[in-house]
This record gives structure tokens, sequence and C-alpha cells, in this order.
């Protein structure tokens, strides 16, 4: 079964990557230093609608080195959905913080700016270094919205929150590039910098890499120097404990030639959805993915919410029908490294995660394949 399994989700490396890598080796511009990494951030810039990108070696470093130059450091919190990628809390552990976890809101898989507010004000207070959580006497040094399978948090009420607050954002775009809140792209919600990822599961990829996208010439500047090491002259002369962090220019190539791709890609990807969401809605137990009215997904992975009991024994059926169907993140609050970190009440997310479901869903799929996968989810849902 296992060779013929439909996948959830492949690279689809159909366009100009080969050429762009072999110009790569024939040029010997294979390091971090090429043409394609600056055009690469270019495209990527101009379709997250900000004016720079610093690239990097994933999206995990990209959060990392966003973290720091937003000044996050040792003892700080930052608060962050329960309901991401555990590489989101890594990112704030490897900035010496500890992630503040709040629930998502049922009609996004978002977090949830009324949670985020009353944790605000019922467990903090404004001091001269910034905002303090009461009981721990840590400072709340950002927030990191997370645009769940790319469809964007409702950004409004967060940054609204952020401004009262005085507190920054950060955005786990992670997979979010092509969508858009409000008619703005997904870079320019009104936080101060937006992560986007380009695993090798991710809409674009670029075999593995990240990108920090912002408007502020001046993070964009201080992200870049720590990425390189902060190296302040030629002489091995370095002013700041900096990274090792930035994206080759192989992998920028095969980068550039899947951003001329984007617009294709998150077309097919929303054809998915689309396809899904009509197959399977008119069962009593399958709700679809939500679909809030302020933002467009870019739809990264679609599938369903099955409201009945065992939704394991449902994957496990289509998995023995060759049909690479999924479970969802584990919320971050339910991992052991994070069992202690402080949290809200996280009824949305623990009645959720479960109960999730994807389905294949590869940019490269035939209609063919999309049938195969209605036809044995229907048989399945009986
Ligand atoms: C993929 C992903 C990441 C990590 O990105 P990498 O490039 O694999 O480091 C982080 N957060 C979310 C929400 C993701 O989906």
């Amino acid at each position: 079964m296992r060779s013929s399994m439909i996948p959830l989700a492949v690279p689809n490396l159909s366009g100009n990557e080969e050429k762009y890598l072999t110009d790569c080796i024939s040029t010997g511009y294979v390091s971090s230093v090429g043409q394609y990494v600056r055009q690469f951030e270019g495209a990527v810039a101009a379709a997250a609608g900000t004016g720079y990108a610093v690239a990097t070696s994933a999206g995990t470093t990209a959060l990392h080195l966003g973290l720091t130059a937003l000044g996050v450091r040792s003892g700080d919190l930052v608060l962050l959905p329960s309901l991401t990628f555990i590489a989101s809390a890594n990112a704030i552990s490897h900035a010496g913080a500890r992630p503040w976890l709040i629930d998502v809101s049922s009609e996004s898989w978002t977090i949830c700016p009324d949670r985020l507010r009353e944790t605000l004000e019922t467990e903090t207070q404004k001091g001269p270094n910034g905002v303090v959580h009461r009981e721990s006497g840590r400072r709340v040094a950002a927030i990191v919205p997370v645009f769940t399978l790319g469809l964007p948090a409702d950004m409004d009420p967060v940054c609204r929150l952020s401004e009262e607050w005085d507190i920054p954002v950060l955005v786990d775009g992670a997979a979010a590039l092509g969508a858009s809140y409000k008619g703005h792209r997904s870079g320019a919600c009104g936080a101060a910098a937006t992560m986007y990822s380009f695993n090798g599961n991710k809409t674009v990829t670029a075999g593995g890499g990240g990108i920090l996208a912002t408007d502020d010439a001046e993070l964009a500047r201080l992200a870049r120097h720590l990425s390189t090491t902060a190296r302040s002259g030629d002489d091995y002369d370095h002013d700041m404990v900096g990274f090792n962090y930035r994206m080759t220019n192989l992998q920028a190539a095969v980068g550039c030639a899947q951003m001329e791709q984007l617009d294709l890609f998150v077309k097919k990807k929303q054809t998915i959805r689309a396809r899904y969401d009509r197959a399977f809605t008119g069962h009593d137990a399958v709700e679809a993915f939500p679909e809030p009215d302020w933002a467009t997904s870019a739809c990264w992975f679609s599938g369903f919410l099955y409201r009945a009991a065992h939704p394991d024994v449902l994957r496990q059926k289509l998995r023995d029908r060759g049909i690479d169907a999924r479970p969802f993140w584990k919320p971050i609050h339910l991992q052991k490294p994070y069992l202690d970190c402080p949290r809200s009440d996280m009824s949305v997310c623990e009645a959720l995660w479960q109960s999730v479901i994807t389905l294949p869903s590869s940019t490269g799929m035939t209609d063919h394949e999309m049938e195969l996968v209605i036809a044995a989810v229907n048989e399945a849902l009986g």
C-alpha cells in the first residue's frame, strides 16, 4: 500500500529548479554569496508586501533571528498560540525566553484576540522595563501570532493590543505566502516582521530555508547583520553575538524557480480546499477548515474536522485505502518541553486538535488523484 500512497504534500519541481541549480554549479556560486539569494529576497518581499526580506537557513532560524532582533532575551516571555508547530516554541526557547501559551479561536484556529486581551489585562502590569507577567516577574517581550495552515490571524485587534501594551508582533507565517488579510498581503498586516518557511513540505520550497520579511529598514539591517556572524569589517571583526543563519545560493536558486509559480501553486491549493469542502461537508460529522471573512487563506493543507469518535480509526481506514490522511499539530502545552509554561484556558484547541484530518494537498495532484481521495473519504465516512 505504502508505495502507491497518495502523499500529503510533496514538492512540485516542474519549473526552472534544475536550470538555476546548474547555473550555481557552473558559476561556482553555491554558498551564501550569489545572485539567487538577492533575487529570492526580492521575490518574497514582493509577495509578502514588505520592503525588505532577509533569507535564512530555515523558518525556525528566521524566527530566532526575528525574536533576537526585536530584543527578546533570556528570561522573557513570548505570547504564542498553543496550536502551532513546535518550531515556533523552540525558536522562543533558543532566544532564551519561554512561550506564554494562549488558546486559539474556533472561527480561525489562530490566536484568540479576546483571550490575549484578557490575559494581558488580568495577569500583567506595566513597569519601567515594559510589561511584566505578575506571577513570575518575567518581561513580556513579543507576541507571535501563527497563520495556521496559511490563514492570517485577526491582526487588527492583535496589533491594537501590541500598540496599547507596546509589545512587538512577530508573525509565524510559515505557510502563509500568497494569503491576504483584509486585502493586505500576508506580510503587511501590521506586524513588525513576518517569518516564512521554505521547508520541503511547504507550498513553495527552497529545499529548506526561511525569510524574515519586514517594512522596517533598521530591523532588516540588524537581522541581516546578526544572520551573518555580525561581521563589522573585513578583518574578522564582529560587534555582536551573531548567527550563521544565511541561506545558500543553491537553496535560493530552487526558491527562485518556485516563486515563479507561487500564484499558480496557491491557486491549486485553494482549488483543492474548495473541492474537498464541497465533497465532504454534507456529512453530519464533518466540518470544513475555518474561513473567516477577514482573510483569504493560502490553504497549505486541506482536509476536514471530524466531529465523531475515533478520528484515528478514520485516518487508518484512509491510509489502508492509499490516502495519506494525517493528524494535525499537537498543542504546545501538551508537549513535554513546554508542560510548565504559563498558559490560558485551552478549551478550544483541546477540543479541536485530535479531530483534524489532513488529506493529500500537493500542488502537483492530478484531478484523478483528487477524485480518488474524495471517493475513499466518502466510502470511509459511510
Ligand atoms: C514549517 C513551520 C515552521 C518551521 O519552519 P522550518 O523552515 O521547517 O524551520 C514553523 N512554524 C510553522 C507554523 C510551520 O508550519
